[in-house]
């Protein structure tokens, strides 16, 4: 039995869809899930994370200091309930900001972290994470009376084991020590979900040819609620923003649902999106590479097939 901290991250529709992964990797016989959120009342989190399994949820309160522009202070305030909670495993998503709290957590705790894990075996306190772009994977030993690790978004299949979550507030007097302050924080101008924990993404390549012409990936990603991709290519010629990237130089992602438009399919590019659960291929060259690593292949021309495609999404 393990005392499980999951750290929640939230955004102004609520708790992540991303996070259900994380708290279904917590699950486990006897084991107590205490979900962790700041900037958000808990008492608004417990019924979907009582879904997921969470017997408590704590708003993490900073007594009126700006939690929000204090990296420090939040993972000062975690490491102070982590104590009071019993905590022997805290979980997190494997985004920009739980890679950034985690690793100041670690670092103040001396705790052991892995970063971007696929599994985890709370009984046997180990983790699966890939190396090398994910050529390999290995299984890590963490030894400690505490352990960290993020967890790559939608590597774990979400799965509900309803439990009714109580609710509380825990604060301590820790204050922000002016070390790094965060002065201003730029949202997507899409306002889509960043690519890194999307469920569905269309991406596009080189044959896109202008950044203009990425609306037709947008409104398609719109239908299904999804996120827009890009090669590094498209990267490079200005089509789209480096945020965009998906690759061994851009970003890992693995969502349920990958359309690749106008891909070749370069191992480069696949390093960074073969755990994808579904990958669909649209390029007109029945040769191209990307046909041997796909799930579903369209042979056409993209600006057919995608606007098509769309057209015959927003009816359904
Ligand atoms: C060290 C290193 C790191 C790299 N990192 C990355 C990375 O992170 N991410 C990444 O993506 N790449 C990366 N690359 C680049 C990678 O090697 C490829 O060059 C790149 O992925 C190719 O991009 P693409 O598929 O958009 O273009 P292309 O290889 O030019 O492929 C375009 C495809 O579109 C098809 N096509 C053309 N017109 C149409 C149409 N109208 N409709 C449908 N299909 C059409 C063509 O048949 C072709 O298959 C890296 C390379 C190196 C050396």
């Amino acid at each position: 039995m393990a005392n499980i901290g999951v750290l929640i991250e939230t955004d102004s529709t609520g708790v992540k869809i991303a996070n259900y992964g994380v708290m279904t990797a917590a699950q486990g016989e006897g084991h107590q899930i205490i979900a962790f959120v700041m900037g958000i009342a808990a008492t608004a989190c417990t019924e979907i994370l009582g879904r997921y399994g969470a017997t408590q949820v704590i708003e993490l309160s900073s007594q009126g200091e700006n939690l929000a522009k204090s990296p420090d202070l939040q993972a000062g305030l975690i490491i102070d309930a982590v104590k009071e909670y019993h905590i022997d495993f805290l979980f997190g998503l494997c985004s920009s900001k739980g890679k950034d709290i985690m690793a100041r957590v670690a670092a103040q705790t001396g705790a052991p972290l892995a970063q971007d894990c696929l599994s985890v075996d709370v009984a046997a306190r180990t983790v699966v994470k890939p190396f090398f772009s994910g050529r390999t994977t290995a299984t890590l030993q963490l030894n400690g009376s505490l352990v960290l690790c993020t967890i790559r978004p939608n590597a774990i299949e979400e799965k509900e084991a309803p439990v009714t979550a109580g609710a509380a507030v825990f604060s301590s007097a820790r204050s922000n020590d002016g070390r790094l302050v965060i002065k201003e924080v730029k949202k997507n101008p899409s306002g889509r979900v960043d690519i890194s924990e999307a469920n569905i993404i269309i991406t596009g390549g080189r044959p896109l040819g202008s950044a203009d012409n990425f609306q037709i990936l947008g409104k398609c990603a719109d239908t299904l609620g999804g996120a827009v991709g890009a090669s590094r290519v498209a990267v490079d010629l200005g089509y789209a923003s480096h945020s965009m990237q998906v690759g061994q130089t851009g970003k890992t992602v693995s969502p349920r649902l990958y359309v690749a438009c106008g891909l070749s399919g370069s191992v480069q590019h696949f390093a960074g999106m073969k755990t994808a659960k579904v990958i669909v291929a649209i390029n007109n060259d029945k040769d191209a590479p990307i046909f041997q690593k796909c799930d579903y292949g369209i042979i056409g021309d993209l600006f057919e097939v995608v606007p098509a495609l769309t057209e015959a999404l927003a009816k359904r």
